[in-house]
């Protein structure tokens, strides 16, 4: 598919896992769980023919349920966990500015991650250390889901709907995997394998009912749901790093400057209690080299950089059903952006259920069992689509 050749981690033939899920769902011992990512949920619904409004979440939930699964959750709330971590992780080396390096670099996009560790090896240390959401979704789900259900880890089977081929190979990488039973994520799904299961099904998704997403790993927050765009993940981490220094919440609306960038970067400036940050977003491969050359020379100096692999940001990515640009990329965005809108939760910190996996398993992020399940050495492994496959 032409999708392919834009592919961000390169000359990846997509590989079809769904045969895999099918065995896992007609497995009776295993606990089939699902967690689905920000930007399926603005394009899941377009091969399908079903308008946008039609294809919310929950009719996904719905047709997932139909197809057999046990347990439909959110990768948001796993992107929530990320900003409590890599937003603490951030004020924390705010606080030692003199001794650390700067920028810190976002670190839940596999396509960028790769890039840095083949093109600049000696800035990885400046990645967060931070896992991505899908990789913080299956540790928990094997480690504290496990232990809510009361079930060995080994019994529960994690898929994920990724609109990003990069993701199959980031779950293959072993010293992602920490829970201890298995792959932290068994298989990942790509939007179109998705709707091709959908297909082969005979689901009709128009006569469906919306559906929850079930708890507590379904709950998250409108910071979470814009992961899927570019500029998201800065914004959200912004809004939890001030409320974390400033011991209050910002206007949810705060950090907006960083959405949307279409061509180059886009820096912003922010006062957090009276420290003066510089940050920038980039996305697309082509935009981050030049940003990372410019870097290097000097000429600018950052704080924090979120960059994605691909233009646009995951609601562009290489999974989803029509590659189509930035044009669609960013037609999803505003989907994204109106999700968090209208939510009553606009705050990572403010979720009650990433509260609760808190002060029932983790304690509180950058604690032990934080690094030991949500963190990784970057310096540690390589993302190599060869040696995964
Ligand atoms: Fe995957 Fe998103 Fe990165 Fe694209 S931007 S490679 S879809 S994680």
């Amino acid at each position: 598919g032409q999708c392919i050749t834009h592919c961000p981690v390169g000359a990846l033939r997509e590989r079809d896992d769904t045969d895999k899920v099918f065995e896992a769902l007609a497995d009776k011992e295993k606990i089939t769980v699902v967690q689905i990512a920000p930007a399926v949920r603005a394009a899941w619904g377009e091969s399908l023919g079903l308008k946008r409004e039609e294809a919310t979440v929950n009719r996904l939930a719905s047709a997932l349920k139909m197809m057999g699964f046990d347990y439909v959750f959110d990768t948001n709330f796993a992107a929530d966990l990320t900003i409590m971590e890599e937003g603490s992780e951030f004020v924390e080396k705010l606080k030692n500015r003199e001794n650390e390096k700067f920028p810190m670099f976002t670190s839940c996009c596999p396509g960028w991650v790769r890039f840095i560790k083949t093109q600049y090896p000696d800035m990885v240390n400046q990645l967060s250390t931070a896992k991505s959401p899908q990789q913080m979704f299956g540790a928990i789900a094997k480690s504290y889901y496990a232990e809510i259900l009361n079930v060995d880890p080994s019994k529960i089977f994690v898929v994920s709907i990724m609109p990003c081929t990069a993701k199959k190979y980031e779950a293959g990488v072993e010293a992602l995997n920490d829970a201890g039973a298995g792959h932290d994520v068994d298989v990942v799904l790509t939007t179109r394998e998705v709707d091709r299961m959908i297909r082969s099904e005979h689901i009709d998704v128009r006569f469906l009912e919306e559906v929850e997403l079930d708890s507590p790993l379904g709950i998250s927050t409108g910071a979470a749901v814009i992961f899927g765009a570019t500029g998201g993940v800065m914004e959200a981490a912004l809004r939890s790093a001030y409320y974390l220094v400033e011991g209050k919440n910002p206007e949810p609306d705060a950090f907006k400057d960083v959405r949307g960038n279409k061509e180059g970067w886009k820096e912003a400036k922010f006062t957090i209690d009276g420290i003066e940050l510089n940050v920038a977003v980039a996305s697309g491969l082509g935009n981050t080299r030049r940003l990372i050359e410019t870097l290097r020379s000097g000429k600018v100096s950052y704080d924090f950089v979120e960059i994605m692999a691909c233009p646009g940001g995951c609601a562009g990515g290489g999974g989803q059903p029509i590659w189509d640009g930035e044009e669609l990329a960013e037609e999803r965005a505003k989907v994204l952006y109106g999700l968090d809108e209208i939510n009553d939760l606009r705050f990572s910190h403010e979720n009650p259920a990433v509260i609760e996996c808190y002060e029932r398993y983790l304690q509180k992020p950058l604690s032990h069992t934080s690094h030991k399940l949500l963190h990784t050495n970057q310096e540690e492994w390589e993302l190599n689509p060869l040696k995964n496959e």
